[in-house]
């Protein structure tokens, strides 16, 4: 156990060091596949089993290439080729020809932040701190795979303890919801029984346990491209189709559907740009949008409505207008059975002071409801657990410069998971 803990914690401290954001988890995704293959899993690469047509908010090339270049620096090309062209994802198995198949699955991607330096700041002070410029692990995404590796180390070490068939999946491109549909289009989460994975909060405090949190939102992410025609403003405005205009009213509009919906949504056009100069009338304009609300009827209708207006804004100037999907997923409710089985598992620990069953918190839009809801539709059962790991009078912020969590979490999760894993699997 003492040498699972050590492992651990090198794990976590390799994957901060090196983040990578999504689509681009390059040297993690080597890193990982070997990992599971020295264990003994059967091991696909991204390329064997990703449907890359489902796969949302992909990077420009230029970007891709600088982040598979600075994996060059670490891996072979033959080590990286089966994953190139954005094919990150990993996926381990043991099948055994059992009846069950039990999934878990873990997001590996970072975020476009520069992390901190400060003296306070323990990734920095102990020299794990990001050597990837401007990227950071801040979302605790490095501690989901050290404990998906942890967690199949110990599989693989206890395999004739289980009855089931097993696969371990990580995923690339959590944030902005991009990546879950592109593993659940490729078919392997076809006849799994049950689906888990969970997620550290470095706002929660250490010790508190959410078997199954139910406050994820469902949620939509588009970028609407205006095009019109450019004229002389001061001479034949009306001879130019205004697209910063058409833009502009659909800025607005868009945001009034929060109160057209009862303020129980969120809409935000986060990113505006288009024109060229103060007097030409713009022929271009471009908007970054997300939608977010609780159930996924009111999500339908509100994207629904959401294209009446970018349509009407563009017609009544005339413009044509493209709209793309950047991200999308669906909030869905733990099953409540399994959160029990989970409980049962937790209460074995006394690691886990506060257990609670389930809770609406809202916590943002997570990728992994798509795989739940997928899932649960074909007869599973899924549960998305939340882990209080917060700093004793610490409370950093999810996505911030000097985000941390206690990294003692690790070993009693990977224990937790591996109880429940014995608890299922028959
Ligand atoms: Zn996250």
């Amino acid at each position: 156990m003492k040498d699972l803990g050590r492992n651990l914690l090198k794990y976590r401290r390799h994957f901060h060091s090196n983040p990578e954001l999504g689509w681009m988890e390059y040297t993690s995704a080597v890193y990982i596949s070997k990992e599971l293959e020295s264990f003994g899993f059967s091991v696909s690469r991204g390329s064997e089993f990703m449907d890359m047509s489902f796969a949302m908010g992909l990077p420009s090339k230029e970007v891709n290439n600088v982040a598979f270049d600075r994996a060059l620096n670490v891996f072979s090309y033959k080590e990286l080729l089966p994953f190139k062209d954005n094919k990150t994802a990993v996926l381990a198995s043991f099948d055994g020809g059992y009846q069950r198949t039990i999934a878990f699955r873990f997001d590996m991607d970072a975020l476009p932040i520069v992390e901190s330096i400060e003296n306070s700041h323990l990734p920095f002070v102990d020299g794990f701190v990001s050597s990837n410029i401007g990227v950071m692990h801040a979302c605790g995404h490095d501690v989901h795979m050290a404990i998906g590796l942890g967690f199949a180390r110990l599989i693989a070490l206890n395999r004739e303890m289980l009855k089931s068939n097993i696969l371990l999946i990580f995923q690339p491109a959590e944030e902005g919801v991009r990546g879950a549909n592109v593993i659940i289009n490729s078919g392997v989460l076809n006849g799994v029984d049950y689906i888990l994975s969970s997620h550290v909060w470095s706002n929660m405090p250490l010790g508190k346990i959410v078997c199954s949190q139910n406050g994820t939102s469902s949620t939509h992410k588009f970028d609407v491209e205006f095009h019109g025609k450019s004229s002389h403003a001061g001479i034949s405005p009306e001879k130019g189709n205004n697209a910063l205009l058409a833009a502009s009213i659909a800025t607005v509009n868009l945001h009034s559907l929060v109160c057209e919906f009862n303020n129980v949504v969120r809409v935000n056009v986060g990113r505006i740009e288009g024109g060229t100069a103060r007097n030409i009338v713009a022929d271009y304009a471009k908007l970054e949008i997300e939608f977010r609300s609780q159930f996924k009827d009111v999500e339908s209708r509100l994207v629904e409505r959401a294209q009446e207006i970018i349509k009407e804004a563009a017609e009544g100037q005339s413009c044509s207008f493209k709209l793309v999907k950047q991200g999308e997923s669906f909030g869905v409710e733990g099953s409540r059975e399994l959160a029990s089985v989970i409980r049962e598992s937790a209460i074995e620990d006394d690691y886990f002071s506060d257990i609670v069953l389930e809770d609406e918190e809202n916590r943002g839009c997570e990728d992994f409801t798509s795989m739940m809801g997928f899932v649960q539709e074909n007869g599973g059962e899924a549960c998305f657990i939340g882990l209080g790991a917060s700093i004793i009078d610490k409370d950093f912020l999810h996505h911030s410069p000097d985000f941390d969590v206690d990294e003692s979490i690790m070993l009693p999760t990977v224990n937790l998971l591996f109880r429940l894993l014995q608890k299922i699997s028959r």
